[in-house]
């Protein structure tokens, strides 16, 4: 018969040198997955249950390891009686207690009928590029519950009051037992007649439906901070749901959704635009005007500027959302323009300009020769 025995590290699924830690994980979860109150009927699951509880009293018992890590099976035969496993050493309550808090009445645990602070609620509003930069003031409408004036709160009728749930005595929970495969089990759970509020109400109000909520829509002012940013979120205490039990309410959580601004792109607290200059000016260098979010500015572009050049206008960038007076940058790439639709006058100066800068226009660049010198034609 002890040949016939699979081997307890091996049923458990651990290594021979599992700490008592892994030991206990392995068999919650053998526990877990073939609980005969969650397979009745099934002789298997019910079989590999016995199993592995065999394998984990002997596994979790120091004095009892050793002598199987020694003997093996056989270190248990004779004196069990019957083939069976003697259990009564062994305190399961720890363990089972653990896993049937898991099964059932996980949420039952402290004062269901206590106060309990409501719900959060989410709502999103709108911005514009600059509205984030600089913060503002928004209103949003949305639906809030309010305690029902009528009822007060209780969704009884008004003259009545809510009374003391008759099946948990006002407690919220319920006891119950079942028979399973160790003897009676006692599970607790939320008290079905009352929901686990501890009390009932005989005559609803007709003004909440015996909810003791009324529903209604609400505008809501929202102050946006400067620097904040797309898909970031204003809290705002206690707009949410109402709580339970004269618990506070919960919070309003308002995410900002900021537009795309058709000129400025924003990374963090810096921001990224271009400027068209002229090829004159940027051969030339000159002021030319830059949109900034502060509106804008003059900026004296140096003589002899390439194009894709970038500037960099310090401070101008997005406030800090922890202090508005620490900015990030504005960075500006400046795009030279090449001319389109020249009238005859204009082109006959840029052939005059060519013939005069070519040469040295294209030593700059690497190549060799000129262009009248190798009877390059314009049109
Ligand atoms: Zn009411
Ligand atoms: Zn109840």
């Amino acid at each position: 018969m002890a040949e016939s025995k699979r081997d307890y590290y091996e049923v458990l699924g651990v290594q021979k040198n599992a700490s008592d830690d892994e030991i206990k994980k392995a068999f919650r979860g053998l526990a877990k997955k073939y609980h005969p109150d969650m397979h009745p009927g099934d002789k298997t699951a019910e079989a590999k249950f016995k199993e592995a509880q065999e394998a984990y009293a002997v596994l979790s018992d120091a004095e009892k390891r050793r002598q199987y890590d020694q003997f093996g099976h056989a270190a248990f035969e004779g004196g069990m009686g019957g083939g069976g496993f003697d259990f009564s050493g062994m305190d399961m309550s720890d363990i089972f207690g653990d896993i049937f808090g898991d099964f059932f009445g996980g949420r039952s645990r402290g004062n269901s009928n206590g106060p309990r602070r409501g719900a959060n609620l989410r709502a999103s509003v709108h911005i514009s590029f600059e509205e984030a930069c600089f913060g503002c003031e928004k209103e949003i409408e949305l639906t809030l519950k309010d305690e029902c004036q009528s009822c007060h709160g209780t969704g009884a009728k008004p003259g009545t009051s809510p009374e003391t749930c008759g099946k948990c005595g006002g407690k919220g929970k319920v006891v119950y037992s079942t028979q399973s495969f160790f003897g009676t089990m006692q599970n607790v759970s939320t008290c079905p007649d009352c929901g686990g509020s501890g009390k009932v109400v005989k005559e609803k109000c007709p003004d909440c439906r015996g909810t003791g909520y009324i529903a209604s829509r609400k505008r809501i002012s929202v102050s946006i901070p400067p620097g904040i940013d797309n898909g970031q979120s204003v809290r705002i205490r206690e707009k949410g749901e109402p709580g339970i039990n004269n618990g506070p309410r919960g919070d309003l959580l308002v995410e900002v959704i900021v537009k795309n601004h058709p000129i400025f792109q924003r990374q963090d607290m810096d921001i990224f635009s271009t400027a068209p200059i002229s090829y004159a000016q940027a051969a030339l260098g000159g002021e030319i005007r830059i949109n900034t979010i502060d509106g804008d500015i003059l900026y004296e572009v140096k003589p002899g500027t390439q194009t894709d050049s970038r500037i960099r206008l310090k401070g101008k960038g997005v406030p800090s959302l922890r202090n508005k007076n620490v900015r990030g940058d504005h960075y500006v790439t400046l795009i030279v323009q090449v001319p389109t639709g020249l009238g005859e006058k204009a082109k006959q100066l840029l052939r005059d300009f060519d013939y005069e800068t070519g040469d040295s226009l294209h030593k700059q660049n690497g190549a060799v020769g000129n262009n009248k010198k190798k009877g390059f034609k314009f049109k």
